[in-house]
């Protein structure tokens, strides 16, 4: 994570006397900066800022369905104006990078550091997930408390969470990368490597319906390279699929 987005996000919430989830009022933050959010159609696009002349317009694509979905795109662009030192810019983010499937470019992803520390401060998110085993619950119980989509919740909890989980950024049925914390007990995925048909994600690329609740797999499906192969070895595994993208987040955890 990007230490100055982070440390950006941290010093505006402090610097507002934020001190809940319910506080923060995107609307309001951008306001205070001369910030119009605007929601419209955008056709290559799922957020984009401009700013000039001291006025900026966050434009968030109407398109977007889920409320913590928007939430996350606005507060991505506003980590593209806090994160440049509010100079003139702007800049037109796609799906794939606001979502984090594409991880390339660094102020998209220096942005969505800073969303993620606005959105879900790192203490806050520790907090409320500390002492409870990672489930399916207590996934939906953050991102709901957060007001973030699952993804994004999902993409916290494997940063800075202490059950061991990893989660596997899939696209056309390819993993594009991973992120696996320090309690897991695999550590390999080979970025570019197809999705296996032993995994359910596999499901979804072969056209089928994927489950939305969290099932038992082998360990071979996704870690059949690590060098810590077990056999015989059960995880779970949840699948939050991104239609328009045919990109998939996989959700793994221990039994
Ligand atoms: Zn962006």
């Amino acid at each position: 994570m990007s230490i100055l987005a982070k440390a950006n996000a941290k010093r505006l919430l402090r610097g507002l006397f934020i001190d809940e989830p319910g506080n923060i009022d995107l609307y309001a933050i951008a306001g205070c900066e001369n910030i119009f959010i605007e929601e419209k159609a955008l056709e290559s696009c799922e957020g984009q800022f401009v700013f000039k002349n001291g006025l900026g317009i966050i434009s968030v694509d109407a398109g977007l369905a889920e409320s913590g979905q928007k939430r996350f795109t606005i507060a991505h662009e506003l980590g593209h104006y806090f994160n440049s030192g509010k100079k003139e810019n702007s800049f037109f983010c796609s799906g794939l990078d606001i979502r984090g499937i594409k991880q390339n470019i660094s102020a998209e992803i220096d942005a969505n550091d800073f969303a993620a520390e606005l959105l879900m401060p790192e203490q806050w998110f520790c907090n409320f997930t500390k002492g409870k085993k990672f489930t399916k619950g207590v996934l939906s119980a953050s991102a709901e408390y957060f007001n973030v989509s699952l993804s994004a919740a999902a993409m916290r909890y494997a940063e800075i969470g202490n059950h061991p989980v990893a989660i596997i950024m899939s696209k056309d049925s390819v993993v594009k990368w991973s992120r696996i914390n320090e309690y897991f007990p695999f550590r390999f995925i080979r970025n570019g490597s197809k999705v296996t048909s032993s995994s359910y994600a596999y499901e979804f690329y072969n056209g089928e319906n994927i489950a939305l609740e969290p099932e038992k797999i082998l360990a071979d499906a996704w870690f059949w390279e690590d060098f810590n192969y077990k056999k015989d070895y059960f995880l779970y595994e949840q699948n939050i699929p991104m239609y328009r993208y045919n990109s998939v987040l996989t959700i793994l955890w221990e039994e």
